[in-house]
C-alpha cells in the first residue's frame, strides 16, 4: 500500500468516507422508541348508545363496541339497531403505544347529559341499566347484576346512579 501523508487528498478522501460511514451508522441506531409506536395507529368506529333507562336492550349490549378492519369485527351494524335506538358510530384511533400498555380513549372521563361519569362509572350504569330491562332474560339480569357488583364505583358514584336511574323511569 502506499505511503498516505496528511497532505494526500486520498488520506482525506478516505477520513471523510470514515466519517460519513460512522455518521450513518449512528443515525441508524438511533432508537425512535416512544415516538415510534405514535405513528402506527388503529383505526376504527366506536358504538355509543345514548344510555337511560328507555335505551333498547340491543343498543345497551353493543354500546362501546368497537369495529374496522383491525378489530373482530369488521363493520358497524346498520343503524338504528330498532325503534328508540338513538347509538351513533364515533371516529376512534388507538395508538399503538396506547394498546401496548392498554389505555385508551375509553378511560377518559365520558361527557353525558348527566356530567362527567367516569369510565367504571359508566359501566356501572349500563350494566344496571341492562340487569333492570323489562327485554332482559333472568339469566341476563342476574349476570348484569352480578357484573355490576363487581365494578368499582364508589358508594357516591353508586348513588348518583341510582338517582339518574330513578329520574329516567318516572
Ligand atoms: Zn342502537
Amino acid at each position: 500500500m502506499a505511503n498516505l501523508e496528511l497532505t494526500d487528498p486520498l488520506y482525506w478522501a478516505l477520513f471523510a468516507g470514515v466519517v460519513l460511514f460512522m455518521v450513518i451508522r449512528f443515525r441508524k441506531k438511533q432508537p425512535v422508541g416512544p415516538t415510534r409506536g405514535k405513528a402506527i395507529s388503529i383505526k376504527g368506529q366506536q358504538l355509543r348508545a345514548h344510555l337511560g333507562p328507555n335505551c333498547p336492550l340491543a343498543c345497551l349490549f353493543e354500546d362501546g363496541k368497537l369495529f374496522g378492519p383491525d378489530y373482530h369485527d369488521k363493520t358497524p351494524p346498520p343503524l338504528p339497531h330498532g325503534p328508540g335506538c338513538e347509538c351513533s358510530l364515533q371516529p376512534n384511533y388507538r395508538r399503538a403505544d396506547e394498546i401496548f400498555q392498554n389505555k385508551n380513549s375509553l378511560n377518559k372521563p365520558v361527557h353525558t347529559e348527566m356530567g362527567d361519569l367516569s369510565p367504571s362509572e359508566l359501566r356501572y350504569y349500563k350494566y344496571l341499566l341492562i340487569a333492570r330491562h323489562p327485554d332482559a332474560s333472568k339469566e341476563q339480569k342476574e349476570e348484569y347484576q352480578e357484573l355490576a357488583s363487581r365494578v368499582e364505583v364508589d358508594a357516591a358514584g353508586r348513588a348518583r346512579i341510582e338517582t339518574l336511574i330513578q329520574q329516567g323511569t318516572t
